[in-house]
């Protein structure tokens, strides 16, 4: 470029070889004046003079015109006699021009650039050499501007292209990038000064040899770059390319990334030269490490609580699958994050089938009003027999339309069977596993609605009361009056159907409710208990401990305002019962 600068021949240089020209026109001619003008017609300035004085903005009209034909000399012998040139300025006042002759200065391409004119205070010809001679100066001085113009046009080119090198060194500089150029052959390496910037470094403090460079990789990080390189020589990859550690000038290190080619190799493929760029990427690598570990942390969150955490997904068209699962799905579900990925139609394979109606239903009914989605439902896993789940979740409809639901399922087995345990617990009698009075209560009302509900349907209650059981007590002790309350309470179960219910009411009193019989089954079935228990006393060693009871027995009314009224006539029939000597039947 240098070169190319000092090529270009400074206007003042060119000015004297146009004054020159005109000064050998003007003597070869022997004319008052020579000139060169530039511009195109009514856009014509002196460019020299020699003879006479014009500045240089001067516009000499008509006499500068290149009419007539281009590349014919265009001669005017006396102005006086030509009416073209009668009145021109220069003609009537000084300098009194008689005689002018001009030939255009022509491009290559065939544009006019400007004249080459003759002027003269006097009348004459000019003969066919003189014209050839003129026609011959005036190429020289088109030549001339014609490379003048190409110096311009490349100064105009060389300007444009130091702005725009400016431009793009202050763009790298402002990209944290360095740039590096390395002779492959003899090992040099030339930083740019960003480079040494970015570690640090000043310019001459860096020194040009590639294993020099080597020292800065960090150690864990140079068989890597030193096989990427290598890889890239070998033409085994397109480009070079690198993240790896540099240390700076103060001992730290940098994360970049090394970006480069080959750009010369010889005749046999071997790479000659290779240049690239490296860029501080710190930052990025401090955010991304950030992210990874935050990912890290969530995946390790969802996959150490208990339970599965989940991302569900059901498109518009009904389609459903787990967009994410925890790893805790292989607990819960048996089946792995990826199997759950896959469709939701291998989970429902496992849900119990007379809960999976429930689950499906859930889901819709979470999904249509977006509501919090909480369910509980068994499971069926292979070898694992059935287990209980609890799902919570929240739904959002996503704008195509599907509804996106977070939330996690846990294990509620133990908690289900506790609850269980103290369900049974809470409604039955510990001595006798019969229904309590409370529980019983419940099943009596539950009776007394559906009679009050379906017209033809009956049912009825019998209140029983050992007879004379303090007595038993008393001769054989507190517990064998246990196993006498137990093994009423045996014979009782064998007598229930299915939709039967017994109860023990307290002490030694029980209460059967019969549904769908009337008092004439209710009566049989009395019967039977005191046939039952008159055949199988409690036996207490060898000794036959007879037992015997009362019953009162009472159809439910569907006008009975509760359980509690139909209960207590059934009470007022025992008391019959009892009143009439003891081991009867009472009817209400
Ligand atoms: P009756 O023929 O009039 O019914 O006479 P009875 O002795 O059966 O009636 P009473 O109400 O006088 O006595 C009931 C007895 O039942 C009194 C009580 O000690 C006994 N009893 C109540 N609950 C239990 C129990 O859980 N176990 C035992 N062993 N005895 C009980
Ligand atoms: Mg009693
Ligand atoms: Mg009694």
């Amino acid at each position: 470029m240098q070169t190319l600068c000092s090529l270009r021949a400074p206007e003042s240089a060119n000015d004297e070889r146009f004054d020159s020209l005109a000064r050998l026109a003007r003597r070869h001619f022997g004319v008052m004046a020579a000139l060169v003008t530039t511009g195109a017609e009514d856009r014509q300035r002196v460019r020299t003079c020699d003879g006479l004085t014009f500045s240089n903005t001067a516009r000499i009209g008509r006499f500068g015109d290149p009419w007539g034909c281009a590349d014919a000399v265009l001669v005017v012998p006396d102005a006086h006699c030509d009416e073209r040139f009668r009145d021109h300025d220069l003609v009537v006042s000084a300098p009194h021009v008689r005689f002018y002759a001009g030939y255009p200065l022509l491009a290559l391409g065939g544009g006019v650039l400007g004249m080459l004119c003759l002027l003269h205070d006097q009348p004459r010809e000019l003969d066919a050499a003189q014209q050839a001679v003129l026609k011959e100066l005036a190429q020289l001085a088109a030549n001339m501007l014609a490379r003048e113009e190409a110096d311009a046009n490349l100064q105009w080119e060389l300007d444009a292209l130091r702005q725009s090198e400016r431009r793009m060194a202050l763009a790298i500089a402002g990209s944290g990038t360095g740039i590096w150029d390395r002779n492959v052959a003899t090992g040099e390496i030339h930083y740019s000064t960003g480079w040494k910037a970015m570690l640090g470094y000043a310019d001459n403090e860096v020194g040009n040899h590639i294993e020099e460079s080597y020292t800065r990789v960090h150690p864990a990080d140079l068989e890597y770059v030193k096989a990427t390189i290598q890889a890239h020589f070998e033409q085994r990859t397109e480009a070079y390319e690198v993240e790896h550690r540099l240390r700076c000038r103060n001992g730290s290190y940098k994360w970049v990334c090394s970006r480069g080619k080959v750009v010369e190799r010889d005749g046999a493929g071997q790479p000659l030269r290779m240049i690239g760029t490296t860029t501080d990427i710190t930052a990025m690598r401090v955010m991304s490490e950030q992210v990874q570990q935050t990912a890290e942390l969530m995946t390790n969150l969802t996959n150490e609580i208990p339970g599965m955490v989940f991302q569900y997904r059901r498109l518009p068209d009904g389609r459903s699958f787990f967009t994410y699962a925890s790893a805790g799905s292989r607990d819960i579900y048996g089946l792995t994050p990826e199997q759950l990925a896959g469709s939701a139609e291998a989970l429902q394979a496992i849900i119990h089938p007379d809960d999976l109606p429930l689950y499906l239903a859930s889901l819709d009914a979470s999904a249509s009003g977006l509501t919090p989605w909480h369910l509980e439902y068994r499971v069926q896993l292979p070898a694992r027999g059935t287990s209980w789940r609890q799902g919570d979740a929240c739904p959002r409809r996503l704008e195509d339309g599907s509804v996106l639901w977070h939330g996690f399922i846990t294990d509620v087995t133990e908690r289900k069977q506790i609850e269980a345990e103290l369900q049974v617990f809470a409604t039955t009698d510990f001595l006798t596993q019969l229904s309590n009075r409370r529980h019983f209560m419940q099943q009596l009302e539950a009776e007394l609605a559906r009679v009050q509900r379906s017209a033809g349907h009956c049912a009825t209650i019998l209140m029983f009361d050992l007879d004379h059981f303090k007595a038993i007590n008393d001769r054989w002790g507190h517990s064998v009056g246990d196993q006498a309350l137990r093994h009423f309470a045996a014979i009782l179960c064998t007598q229930l159907r299915k939709t039967d219910a017994a109860g023990r009411m307290g002490g030694e009193e029980f209460a059967v409710v019969l549904s769908d019989a009337d008092i004439d089954e209710a009566m049989t079935f009395a019967r039977r208990i005191q046939g039952e228990l008159a055949e199988a006393p409690v036996l207490h060693g060898d000794e036959r401990i007879p037992l015997a009871t009362s019953v009162g027995i009472v159809a439910i009314n569907p006008n009975d305002a509760s359980a509690e009224s139909a209960l207590s006539r059934s009470d007022m029939a025992l008391y019959r019962a009892k009143r009439g000597g003891r081991n009867r039947i009472e009817c209400y």
